[in-house]
Parts: structure tokens; sequence; C-alpha cells
């Protein structure tokens, strides 16, 4: 994809970090003493008022905003497509270059909304149960390509300037789209921050939660640096039936998991760790595996989410029966543990939970295979 004639070669301001601000800003000539409160202001219009035009920038001179606008640009991603569900969930297909595409999915709820965020093109753990881990094509998203994700989502809310009130449309963020965030720590940091930072999206971190299929070395940092929600996949409670489900517990096995979950900071009552749990007919949907989750999670303030496994093409799994989450979840819940089940939402534009995959690569994975069956 070639960019616009307009913005080539521009870089784009969303993404950047105060200090990176500065430096832009450094860079056109603006005095040393200036920085700060122009960095205060540029961050007030893209953050607080979600303006993409310069001339929009009433406080800065036209001579400052024509500089910035020659360098720079004020981007969202592309979308190749915008689908609405029946149920209101509302999805895009976001192109971010090279032909390769992520997606994130809004999803509003009585008294939310959260918005359900990628953090890479595709993933490199290939989770058995998860189309996503069946890409082949993956790469780490940039910090603005992640905030792009919400920003792009409070144009389409209508939500700007950033409500001061609570009372959000978009009021949460879950790191549960494609890719493993904990891969791409540095970028979703950096991301985060900006949403996060209060003369901005001042989105607090109690409403960010970022789901990790296990990356032990990296949830202490994810906990210390940025204090937001965890959620764990688990999936199994036995580390032979958890090799072959989540391949990364060859490397990080349930006791060193759980270990890190212990040393996660909690900070009050409120603040618990997720096991998220994907039901699977006849592989982890038995009462005594019930039990032993119980078990395992008993000196960790914790709740359970049970989903519902969501089939894709050719997935080797079924989903759970009815009978057996309603039994599996009773286990759960006499031991204390809130364990909603999941509903899926936006089943009819394929938005649910980890069937995330970039349409863009399926046809040349389905041309590939018929290469390959040819030869
Ligand atoms: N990579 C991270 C976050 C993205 S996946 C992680 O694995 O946690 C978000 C959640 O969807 C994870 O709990 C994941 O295990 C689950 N998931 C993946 N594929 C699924 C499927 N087909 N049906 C139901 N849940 C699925
Ligand atoms: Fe990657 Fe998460 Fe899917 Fe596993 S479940 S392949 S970690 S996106």
């Amino acid at each position: 994809m070639t960019e616009p004639e307009s913005t080539a070669g521009r870089t784009d301001l969303v993404g950047m970090d105060r200090d990176d601000l500065g430096r832009a800003l450094s860079d056109i000539g603006v005095p040393e003493k200036q920085i700060r409160m122009r960095v205060g202001q540029l961050w007030l219009w893209l953050y607080r008022r979600g303006v993409t035009d310069f001339t929009a920038m009433t406080n800065m001179d036209k001579g400052l905003r024509a500089a910035l606008a020659e360098r720079h640009r004020i981007g969202r991603p592309e979308v190749s497509r915008a689908q609405t569900s029946v149920d209101g969930t509302r999805k895009w297909l976001l192109r971010v270059g090279g032909g390769q595409e992520v997606e994130s999915v809004y999803i509003p709820e009585d008294d939310r909304g959260s918005l359900c965020m990628s953090s890479q093109v595709g993933c490199t753990l290939t989770c058995r149960f998860c189309h996503t881990g069946t890409q082949r094509l993956v790469r780490n998203l940039e910090a603005g390509e992640i905030l792009g994700q919400f920003l792009l989502a409070r144009d389409a809310l209508g939500e700007w300037p950033t409500p001061v009130d609570g009372g959000r449309l978009l009021s949460n963020i879950v790191m549960m789209g494609m890719g493993e965030p904990l891969y791409n720590f540095d970028n979703v940091a950096k991301a985060l921050k900006i949403v996060m930072d209060g003369d901005g999206i001042a989105l607090s971190k109690r409403r960010i939660t970022l789901s990790t299929s296990g990356v032990v070395p990296l949830i202490e940092r994810c906990g210390a640096e940025l204090g937001v929600n965890l959620a764990v996949s688990l999936h199994a409670v036995r580390d032979d039936v958890r090799d072959e489900l989540v391949p990364l517990n060859r490397k990080y096995p349930i006791a060193e998991l759980l270990d890190a979950c212990r040393a996660y900071p909690a900070g009050g009552n409120s603040r618990r760790i997720t096991f998220e749990y994907v039901m699977l007919k006849g592989v982890n949907d038995a009462v005594e595996d019930a039990r032993e989750l119980v078990r395992l999670i008993a000196d960790i303030p914790a709740k359970v989410n049970l989903i519902p496994f969501n089939p894709w093409p050719g997935a080797p799994y079924e989903c759970a029966s009815n009978n057996a989450i309603r039994r599996f979840a009773e286990v759960v819940n006499d031991a204390g543990y809130a364990s909603p089940v999941r509903t899926p939402r936006g089943r009819d534009i394929m938005a649910a939970c980890g069937q995330l995959k970039s349409a863009s690569v399926k046809p040349a994975a389905s041309a590939r295979r018929r290469a390959e069956a040819r030869s």
C-alpha cells in the first residue's frame, strides 16, 4: 500500500509519548523553553479533543501548525471493513500495511462498553483451539497502531472530547484481540500509558485488562509498569493437557504461571486475576477438572471466566455441552468464585473470541494449500 499523496513521508503523532512529541517540536525549531507548554497543548488536542487536523489547533500560531503539518500527520488506522452485529457489537477490520490486517471489536453492555484490541498481526504462539494461532504472517503492531484502534472507536462512537464525568460509551479496554500482548510489551505499554494519562484519555488502569497466555517473565513487569488487570488464559489444570492446548506451557508450566499470578499486585479485593478457561468437549470440561481448578487457585484473589469454545472452520475441538459447562460452573461457584460464562457476542460477524484472523491471508493460505496439493 502506498500512502495517500498528502501524508506520504509524514510521521504520525499518534503513538508518540510526551518525550517523542518534545523531540518532534524541537526538530521543527520550537525553542526549548516552550517545549513543555507546546507538548501539553498538543496532548490535549490529540487525546482530549481527538482532532485529526492541525488547523483545529487554535491555540497554536499558524506558522507552528504549518510546520507540524509539513512533517507530521495525525493518523487513524485504515478501515477495510466495518461491521455491526444484530446485538450491537461492532467490528473493524483494519489495514496495517503490507496487505496485513487486524481486528478490533467494540462490545456495548448496559453500563459500559469494552474495546477488544489487537497487539500483533497474527500470533507466534500456536494454541490449538485459536484461529489467530493458525495465521502464518506475524508482526508486532506499533504503539500508534494499537492506540489507533482506540481512537478510531472513539471517532465512530462520536465520543470526543473525552468525557470527564464517567458514563463513557467506551469505558474499558481488553487486550484480548489478535496476538500475545506480552510478546509486544514495549509497544503495548507505550500505547496503554498514553490511554491512562490523566490529561488525555484518562482511562483508569482498573478499566484495562490484559490477557496473556502465560508469558511468565513479563507478568511482573506488566504489574509494576502498568498495574492493569491481568487475565490469564489457563484453559487446563494439568500440564500434559495444557502443553497440548497452549504450547507455551512447555516453557512456563502451570506452577510457575500461578506463582507469577500470586506475586501480581492485587491492590484490594476488587482487583482479582481473571482465569480464562475455554470449554472443550472431552478435553478439559470434567467436574474433576473444575475441582482441581479451584484447588489450584485457592490462594489467589481470582475470578474464573468460562468461555464456550467458538468453533472455526477446521478446528480440532468441539464446544463442551451446556450441561458440562453448567456443572463445571457450579463447582467453581460453590467454591466462592464468580464464574460468569462468557456469552458470545457478535457471532454473526465472526467477532467472538479466538475467531479473529486476518481474512486477507486466507486466500493466500488456501492458494498455497492448492499449490501444495497440485505438486
Ligand atoms: N493471546 C492472549 C490474548 C488474546 S486471546 C491470550 O491468549 O490470552 C483472548 C482469549 O480468547 C484467550 O483466553 C484465548 O485463549 C481465547 N480464545 C482463543 N481462541 C478461542 C476460541 N476459538 N474460542 C474461545 N476462546 C478462544
Ligand atoms: Fe496467540 Fe492467545 Fe491465540 Fe494463543 S490464544 S494463539 S496466545 S492469540
